[in-house]
């Protein structure tokens, strides 16, 4: 069989950090990522990006802890190497380096990427409701400011972590909400200015900040991660997919685990198809 050609459809956290773990654990398939939208255009990009256990109440406590615990030793990994300072920029520069192709790309169905691809892996994050008309699926819509002030160096949450002030490499994230059922991605001026004098009242210093942008973001929210393998048929001929979305409230604190599972069964597929296509030349 020549080398498999994987299409990873999505370039969040997910979508990426999977391709990477593709590549990593397959080196002789060929992947590309489709996506409609990348970076800055994310969820992904909306989000502080903290590393926090959020549980998942339909997957096992056990496998939530080991996702978690692989994310934090690769970020770990990376905080204490020479690439730390551009850790933001890693995956995308990573990708490219390890030829990853990525082309800006609206999938309506998985089914038209059958003639393209052996395998197909689904990070579309909550597109993935319209895209497989998954119902289980639903967004919590979040709204945050990004700003610039360089001085606050800690990060403060508040008891239930509906307000927060976090600190990044370039910004300030001011936080937040937690709408669930709502899809719309207009921040609404009301809230920026309760989530600004939230934060001001915990840090009266922000008060002074600048460069004020606002963020809406959908939390792909489930029960559980859809971290699984399916087929499609249709007329005899069939198509493998990997499923990887539904990381809701913490896509970043379990993205490295999840990516190796996904990368784990793509695997499987190959040696499904590489089984079969041996079998049809005897
Ligand atoms: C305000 C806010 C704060 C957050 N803070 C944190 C935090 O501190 N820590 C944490 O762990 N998590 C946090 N999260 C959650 C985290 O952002 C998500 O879990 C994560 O971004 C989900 O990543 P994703 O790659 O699945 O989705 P996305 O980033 O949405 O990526 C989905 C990709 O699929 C593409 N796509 C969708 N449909 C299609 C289609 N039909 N065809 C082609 N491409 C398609 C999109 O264009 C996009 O590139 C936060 C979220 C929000 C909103």
């Amino acid at each position: 069989m020549a080398a498999p050609k994987v299409a990873v459809v999505g370039a969040g956290v997910i979508g990426l950090s999977t391709a990477l773990c593709i590549v990593e654990t397959c080196p002789s398939c060929s992947v590309t990522v489709l996506s409609d939208q990348f970076s800055p255009n994310t969820t992904s990009d909306v989000a502080a990006g903290m590393l926090i256990p959020h549980t998942y109440p339909g997957t096992p406590i056990h496998v939530q802890k080991q996702w978690f615990k692989e994310t934090f030793a690769y970020l770990f990994a990376i905080s204490n190497s020479a690439e730390a300072s551009e850790a933001g920029i890693h995956l995308v520069s990573g990708l490219k380096a390890t030829g990853v192709q990525m082309y800006t790309r609206k999938v309506a169905d998985l089914w038209d990427l059958h003639s393209e691809y052996n395998v197909v892996v689904n990070c579309a994050g909550i597109g993935a409701h319209q895209l497989v008309g998954d119902e289980k699926l639903f967004p919590v819509r979040g709204q945050v400011l990004k700003v610039h002030a360089p001085w606050v160096k800690n990060f403060i949450r508040d008891g239930d972590g509906l307000t927060y002030i976090y600190p990044g490499i370039h910004r300030v994230t001011l936080g937040g909400t937690r709408e669930k059922e709502s899809w719309s991605l207009s921040p609404d001026p009301g809230t920026t200015k309760d989530i600004f004098d939230r934060c001001c009242s915990l840090e009266p210093s922000l008060r002074g900040a600048q460069d004020i942008k606002e963020k809406v973001g959908l939390r792909p929210s489930r029960q559980c991660v859809r971290l699984q393998r399916e087929v499609l048929s249709q007329g005899g001929v069939k198509l493998l997919v990997v499923h990887n979305y539904g990381h809701g409230a913490g896509g970043f604190s379990v993205h490295r685990g999840t990516a190796k599972e996904a990368a784990r069964l793509v695997g499987e597929c190959i040696a499904a198809l590489q089984g079969s296509s041996s079998r049809a030349k005897l």
